[in-house]
């Protein structure tokens, strides 16, 4: 197993699951029966490394499926490992548990910090036995919903078609193409809403019901603890979304009536807004092999650590990036652990989504690169706020090279950019407060909930204006966005770690040096230290104390003013 092995050499082989669900048992009680800190610690490593091997497994078997779905052989290794995978989930609870009771925890916080500690003791607040019929019903709900929603079939242009489907008509430069594209997609999700009401009605009784058998007034406290969120709570949200209603919500605004001007549209309309260039989206100027090259040129040239590694992913075969028959949909970083090798997929199609590959799934891949050789994969494990700082940054430190990958179109890439990480922030915050809403208040209706979001939707995205479309003007849009029914409170994640990524942004603009040594440290660090403690660590502001959100935007917006305008239109 040499850690410079290809990706094609990397053994697949099935694990004996029984045998290894054994040996994974045999070491909880080697903890439980250990008579030293040294002891628990070994038997610690032990159990990492039995699942580590797991997790490669399991990684390889998925990768190789995903990159094509009618290989016979990896798409029934891929059921296998569905079917064995469940009665693997206890054991990191379990083991946490074991070191949290165990007379020798604080050997294992003087050795690994007691960061760790608070990570283990954060993951026992989300299960007692008492809920497992809850959790069942919890899964059977969220894959009712994605079920529900994976079966769209829209007849629009002469072809029946899923929602995805229907971006390029909603994006269309045509007008009435978008319009008539946004009422049918959003009719059919209309159409669908008493079912989508009944799921979310339920998921919020069985997440109360949680909340209440796990000690809680309600599931908020529960929710936080399933983030891994150590070190803030719903104050924290709460002051935090007040400073986006008034630093963020004006600029974003202002940025809306630009493009109203700049499409020369006076009475802009919801489906309007999914255009933001008359002359169309910035598109990357080549195919696979031109773009992973500029990649590599750029990363050389960005820091001796990025070359390094996008080197390893290119001569290790470590991406498969273009779209093809039989490969499945969508894009992912993961990471095989026994070879010490991230794994970048994606499906490239020409849009500028093939460049935020380069960048923000390789930010990912960069963070698991530079964290290869942690001793215990728990210390490596962070929270979602944390691991999306290393992608949306490395998409901002990568600005100086976009010259080689838009070409004629960069303007228009800078601008864009910029300007969708700043329109993103009020409508994360959005679902944010209708959630916290909603689970403080279980037993309000379907139509209150709605009603609710309406007002919210007011203060933050005042500029929409929905045309009459009942299912909108009532307050129901949050139902297309998956996390509110699969992910409950994640969403404010993103737009922390976009808060984080924008200061990046203005201060690698100062002092690349100081800015880029700092990143450096925020891969390094992630997992040892929580969110708050790592950013001021790193010299970030905390993007929950007031008056930081309002210390950056300035530098935004004389960015933006000073692009040049005319090859923005
Ligand atoms: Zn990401």
């Amino acid at each position: 197993m040499s850690i410079n092995t290809k990706f094609e050499d990397m053994v697949y082989q099935r694990p004996d699951f029984d045998g290894l669900y054994a040996a994974m048992k045999g070491c909880l009680q080697e903890m439980e029966g250990a008579q030293s800190g040294d002891e628990l610690i070994a038997v610690m490593l032990k159990l990492d490394k039995l699942s580590r091997n797991l997790r490669t497994m399991r990684s390889l078997c998925h990768v190789r499926y995903t990159i094509n779905t009618k290989d016979e052989f990896y798409a029934a290794e891929h059921d296998v490992f569905n079917q064995a995978l469940p009665r693997f989930g206890e054991f990191g609870a379990e083991a946490a548990r074991i070191v949290l009771e165990s007379p020798y925890r604080q050997d294992v916080a003087a050795k690994y910090g007691e960061h760790l500690l608070e990570k283990y003791e954060i993951q026992r607040k989300t299960f007692k036995p008492e809920i497992i019929n809850d959790l069942q019903e919890e899964n059977r709900l969220t894959s009712e919903y994605q079920k529900l929603m994976a079966s769209a079939e829209i007849d629009f242009e002469g072809e029946k078609r899923n929602l995805s489907g229907m971006t390029p008509f909603m994006q269309s430069t045509d007008r009435d193409m978008r319009r008539r594209a946004s009422l049918a997609s959003w009719g059919w999700i209309a159409a669908q809403q008493d079912k989508l009401d009944d799921i979310y009605n339920q998921l919020v009784q069985v997440r109360h019901r949680i909340g209440q058998k796990l000690g809680y007034d309600n599931f908020i406290p529960v929710a936080y603890a399933r983030m891994g969120r150590t070190d803030w709570n719903q104050q924290d949200a709460q002051a935090y979304r007040a400073q986006i209603v008034e630093s963020v919500v004006p600029l974003a605004q202002k940025l809306y009536k630009e493009q109203a001007a700049r499409l020369g549209i006076e009475d802009m309309k919801f489906y309007d807004y999914s255009l933001t260039f008359t002359t169309g989206n910035p598109t990357p100027k080549g195919e696979e092999a031109y773009l992973v090259e500029q990649a590599r040129i750029m990363y050389e040239e960005l820091s001796p650590q990025t070359g390094e590694f996008f080197n390893t992913m290119i001569d290790r075969n470590l991406m498969d990036l273009t779209t093809k028959p039989g490969k499945a949909n969508g894009g992912y970083m993961t990471f095989f652990s026994d070879y010490k090798a991230p794994f970048i997929f994606s499906n490239f199609n020409g849009t500028s989504g093939d460049v935020d590959v380069l960048t923000h799934e390789a930010g990912h891949a960069f963070n698991g690169y530079l964290q290869r050789d942690v001793e215990l994969s728990d210390l490596a494990d962070f929270t979602s706020e944390v691991a999306e700082i290393h992608s949306m940054a490395m998409e901002f430190f990568t600005h100086p090279w976009m010259k080689r990958f838009f070409k004629e179109d960069t303007t228009k890439y800078y601008y864009d950019h910029v300007v969708s990480a700043i329109q993103f922030l009020p409508y994360g915050a959005s679902v944010d407060e209708l959630q916290e809403w909603v689970y403080e208040h279980p037993d309000a209706t379907p139509a209150e909930r709605h009603a609710q979001y309406r007002l919210i939707e007011k203060k933050y995205m005042p500029h929409l204006d929905y045309d009459g479309v009942a299912y909108l003007e009532q307050g129901a849009r949050w139902q297309k966005q998956l996390h509110l029914y699969l992910y409950p409170f994640y969403y404010l994640d993103y737009t922390l770690a976009q808060m984080c990524a924008l200061q990046y942004f203005t201060w690698d603009m100062q002092d690349h040096e100081a800015a880029w040594a700092s990143y450096l440290n925020v891969c390094k660090r992630a997992g040892r230290v929580p969110f708050k403690k790592l950013v001021l660590e790193v010299g970030l502001k905390n993007p929950f104390e007031h008056g930081t959100i309002a210390s950056i935007t300035p530098a935004l917006e004389k960015y933006l003013d000073g692009l040049d305008k005319s090859t923005i239109k």
